[in-house]
């Protein structure tokens, strides 16, 4: 077999597949960068790094040459139903989604939309590189909405876990239904490896605490919860005390955004041990605050990357890395500028949003078995690598190389518990047509059923006037041949 042959063949289930001779960012705990090595992974396993291993007969090679290979990321939440229309609320604020979400579209999913929404999100996180993907599912109006988010789940050979919830109802309501903590024990039970389970709520601020009785649902059914935190004009300071003072901050617990809260409870976060969920991208235009990564940094809480929902934004951590940094940085940029000050150095480094998108993620979700590259640790495993790209060399920082030079596009192998599920650039075994014909079945459904009228309404909020200011240095022909041009519509907010 010649080399391009092997390129091109996908290797098969159940043999052994070796990396060869790549840039390998292990993502352990020391940080260790390796050149030129291999990476052997047989069965579910890593079963050797390191530089020229000896391998087991009629182990797939992958030439690694040029290339970077790192542990599969890890996206701690995502809304996994709405990548069915995918783009809609690319001009949304909060207010517009929250309206969607809850008012709108999000009432009209059906089971069956819930399946396409998370089939090919599933896709799209294995096709990017994102091996685990946490599924904040919180629109499932009934037991047969879990099932089919759930069978959606199951058709993708990626890791998941099924975060429960209903923004239909109360979470003390719908955590209350025997159905629904059935279907909980059931995944809970099954201890499936590739699809985890957790609960998913917010907690308002209501001093009666509510919430309550969802959090002691968790507890005996030993689930972790996730829950949106510190969302402005969503929920605040008072929902952290009110969790802190019943004793529902765990280690196990995830904050999502944790954007407009104050250092009280960031302590609180810190002191019990939770972890942060940042979305940069969806903070940066959404408005539930800026990503706290200052104050991660601050208080020593663990962090997570996350994408929110492909709706708005795009799905692919390459993203949400980017995303982080620039945010990070703009803001230490503007408080020193606010001081008269200047900022020769950076706090926030390309190595650690690497770390936040792989072993902070394994973190949040109490898998220590993923996130790294290491021996015996479960083969969640990426290779970035495009000879056809300019961008492909010199590859010289690597995690520079990963944040800032890299994209979806240039991830070449996948593999997920040992499985190859993409290979030279393309998924391996999907049809990709059906899942297609599924979601624009759905998207024909939406929009049907809101009519057409305010599915062009929802896509395009109105846009506020926006005041021409007078300028000394322009004469009067502009201003008036604006005003004629179209000054009446603005007014209008048109
Ligand atoms: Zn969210």
């Amino acid at each position: 077999m010649t080399h391009s042959d092997a390129e091109s063949a996908a290797p098969e289930i159940g043999r052994p597949v070796v990396f060869r001779s790549g840039t390998v960012l292990t993502m352990d705990d020391a940080g260790t960068v390796l050149t030129g090595a291999d990476v052997l992974v047989v069965d579910d396993r890593i079963a050797a790094v390191g530089p020229g291993l000896d391998v087991p007969e009629g182990t797939q090679e992958i030439d690694a040459r040029g290339g970077i290979v790192l542990p599969g990321m890890i996206d701690t939440h995502r809304h996994m139903w709405q990548t069915a229309m995918r783009g809609y609320g690319a001009d949304w604020t909060l207010t517009q989604y929250f309206v969607w979400n809850y008012l709108e579209h999000g009432r009209k999913f059906r089971p069956q939309d819930i399946a396409a929404g998370n089939r090919l999100s599933a896709l799209e996180s294995l096709e990017a590189g994102v091996t685990t993907t946490v599924d904040w599912s919180h629109n499932l109006h009934s037991t047969d909405h879990a099932e089919a988010a759930i069978e959606a789940l199951r058709s993708v050979p990626g890791r998941f876990v099924l975060a429960y919830g209903n923004i239909q109802a109360g979470p003390w309501e719908w955590t209350a239904d025997p159905a629904v903590r059935a279907l909980l024990e059931r995944l809970r039970d099954a201890k499936d490896d590739l699809l985890g389970v957790q609960l998913a709520f917010d907690v308002t601020g209501d001093p009666s605490f509510p919430e309550k009785a969802a959090f002691e649902v968790a507890r005996e059914l030993g689930l972790p919860v996730t829950t949106h935190a510190g969302v402005w004009g969503a929920t605040n300071d008072d929902g952290i005390r009110l969790m802190h003072e019943h004793g529902f901050m765990t280690p196990e617990t995830t904050y999502v955004h944790a954007a407009t809260l104050t250092r009280d409870s960031y302590q609180r976060i810190a002191a019990t041990g939770g972890s942060i969920s940042v979305a940069t991208e969806s903070e940066c235009s959404a408005g539930q605050g800026h990503a706290p990564t200052a104050q991660v940094l601050q208080y020593g809480i663990p962090v997570s990357l996350s994408m929110d929902t492909s709706v708005w934004w795009s799905g692919d951590m390459f993203s949400a890395m980017r995303a982080t940094l620039n945010a990070d940085r703009m803001a230490e940029h503007m408080d020193a500028h606010l001081q008269g000050e200047t900022v020769t150095h950076l706090r926030l480094r390309a190595q650690k949003v690497v770390e936040w998108a792989t072993r902070g993620g394994a973190h949040a979700l109490g898998r220590s078995d993923v996130g790294s590259l290491e021996a015996g640790k479960k083969a969640d495993v990426v290779l970035i690598k495009n000879d056809d790209s300019p961008v492909s060399f010199p590859l010289l920082n690597p995690y520079g190389h990963v944040v800032f030079q890299a994209q979806r596009g240039d991830v070449h192998t996948v593999l997920v518990d040992g499985r190859v599920v993409k290979h030279a650039h393309k998924l391996v075994g999907v049809d990709l047509a059906a899942v297609r014909r599924e979601v624009e079945s759905t998207v024909e459904h939406l929009r049907s059923e809101l009519g057409e009228e305010a599915w062009v309404a929802g896509m395009n909020p109105d846009l506020p006037s926006t005041e021409v200011l007078d300028n000394p240095y322009q004469y009067t022909d502009y201003k008036s041949d604006a005003t004629h041009a179209g000054g009446e519509d603005r007014v209008l907010g048109r």
